[in-house]
């Protein structure tokens, strides 16, 4: 919703090469940058935003400073990829987010986990599968298991040389790591020390680059949803069985259905098929159920058409099924357990982004801090819901129902400092942090050499106390507390 114009076909305008043009080339013939000809790793001219044409104002309901755009112009030959180069952009009147290294590969931010990775995990994940327990290994060995989720961004991009290949076409995954509910047609399990947390962590939401995987919410909203719905059993006629709606239903779900049955005025009669029918503000009423957020009396029942074959878009709906209750669902799975009175409402997300063999910048830092920060933004009660469709706009509305959202990083461990204070034979420094976490008061006497002086674990409110009791002490000491 930046312009007039659909994001697909606008002109690239807003950048420039070293050359002043317009226009770009990718090559794979060993020059102008290209480092190998003929291996199949493109590599674009140099390229610039053009400082004499304003950035697109920024919708109100997405992040400010931040655009993405594919770049049509990069496009030598079509044969070539699946999906458009991307480039995002970020205003330089956004400043840059504060970083702090955790081990000398990993930086985190406010609200991002930057990992430095060797073999391109998640794009392998994405287009052939595998783990990610090495990598959320090395994040909790160095942040506490407080985390729901751990949505990971790409910042790469890997397609077969067939860019038709159907793994290609995959631009989010979901991988399941526990589940501690019943009534949703999965079972119970817990597979969290696989990946290092100690119980926390429910599943892992992968997102392809940019603007395939981030252009809008919708696809993190979409791996997010399925921890909990979609799973029910194929014998209710709702479900596909690949945890999705069966194309069949009516249910406007951000996990399939997404469709209505309209009145058709023409002749024959009967229901016409529209497709792309949900309510993008809004997740539909027995996803929230399937959540544990509102009860069996809150869910209409569900339009099944009882074709076999998938009614095309606008195609005539000629015969229905008798519609899916509740009742119908509950009788399969049982009742949603635990329910709206006691299911979990906070949830944690840890954005992650791994980067190949080196850190991410502080300009990158920043771009996916802002996103992680903007997707679990608080609204006021009164704003609106913001479609998730069209721009990365935040999705606790989205979702609703009393549930909160949360990104931070830093923020969880990062001490806060609430009392200093000279004894007669010391010096201490109260503060509060994550609890179980231990915190280190160092000395200093130079600002260069630190030594620690004491430490101590945070009490389970988070609280710790810190004394420098040691005798004799210099007459001029700096202190600082760091964790670990
Ligand atoms: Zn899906």
């Amino acid at each position: 919703m930046w312009n007039a114009c659909a994001p697909r076909v606008c002109p690239h305008v807003f950048f420039i090469s070293e050359t002043g043009t317009n226009s770009f080339y990718l090559r794979d013939d060993g020059l102008n940058g290209d480092r190998v000809a003929g291996d199949y790793i493109f590599t674009s001219e140099k390229c610039r935003y053009d400082p004499n044409i304003a950035m697109p104002p920024t919708d109100p309901d997405e992040p400010v400073g931040i655009y993405q755009n594919n770049l049509n112009d990069l496009w030598v030959d079509s044969d070539y990829f699946l999906i458009t180069p991307s480039l995002a952009i970020l205003n330089t009147n956004v400043p840059a987010v504060e970083t702090v290294m955790l081990a000398s590969n990993i930086q985190v931010s406010a609200h991002l986990i930057n990992l430095v990775t060797t073999n391109r995990e998640l794009q392998r994940v994405l287009r052939i599968g595998g783990g990610l327990t090495a990598l959320t290994q090395r994040i909790y060995s160095v942040l506490p298991d407080a985390f729901d989720f751990l949505p990971f961004f790409s910042t790469d991009h890997i397609e077969y040389s067939n860019r038709l290949t159907s793994a290609n076409f995959v631009s989010g995954k979901y991988m399941p790591v526990s589940r501690n509910f019943t009534g949703t047609g999965t079972s119970v399990f817990d597979n969290t020390a696989a990946f290092g947390s100690s119980g926390r962590l429910k599943a892992i939401p992968m997102m392809d680059i940019m603007e395939r995987g981030i252009n809008s919410s919708q696809n993190t909203a979409h791996e997010i949803s399925h921890h909990w719905a979609a799973e029910l059993s194929t014998s209710l006629f709702i479900t596909s069985g690949d945890g999705h709606y069966s194309p069949n239903s009516f249910i406007n779900s951000i996990l399939g259905g997404q469709y209505k049955a309209v009145t058709n005025t023409g002749p024959g009669g009967g229901y016409i098929k529209r497709c792309f029918y949900m309510d993008y503000t809004n997740a539909t009423p027995l996803d929230k159920y399937l959540m544990g957020l509102i009860s069996t009396s809150a869910v209409p029942p569900v339009l099944v058409s009882s074709n076999t074959l998938v009614i095309p878009c606008d195609g005539v709906v000629s015969n229905f099924r008798a519609p899916v209750t509740i009742s119908n669902i509950v009788a399969v799975h049982g009742v949603r357990t635990p329910g709206p009175a006691t299911a979990q409402k906070d949830f944690r997300l840890g954005f992650v982004a791994g980067s190949h063999n080196r850190l991410l910048t502080a300009t990158e830092m920043t771009f996916y801090d802002l996103l992680a920060a903007h997707f679990t933004k608080p609204l006021a009660s009164n704003y609106p819901p913001p479609m998730i469709t069209y721009g990365w706009t935040p999705a606790t509305k989205f979702f609703g129902e009393g549930t909160t959202w949360n990104s931070d990083v830093l923020g969880l461990i990062r001490p806060t400092i609430t009392n200093v204070q000279w004894l007669v034979n010391g010096f201490r420094i109260d503060g509060t942090g994550y609890p179980g976490r231990t915190y280190r008061l160092l000395g200093s006497t130079n600002l260069n050499s630190w030594t620690q002086v004491t430490n101590k674990i945070a009490g389970t409110n988070g609280s710790f106390s810190l004394h420098d009791n040691s005798q004799p002490r210099p007459t001029t000491r700096w202190y600082k507390v760091s964790t670990p």
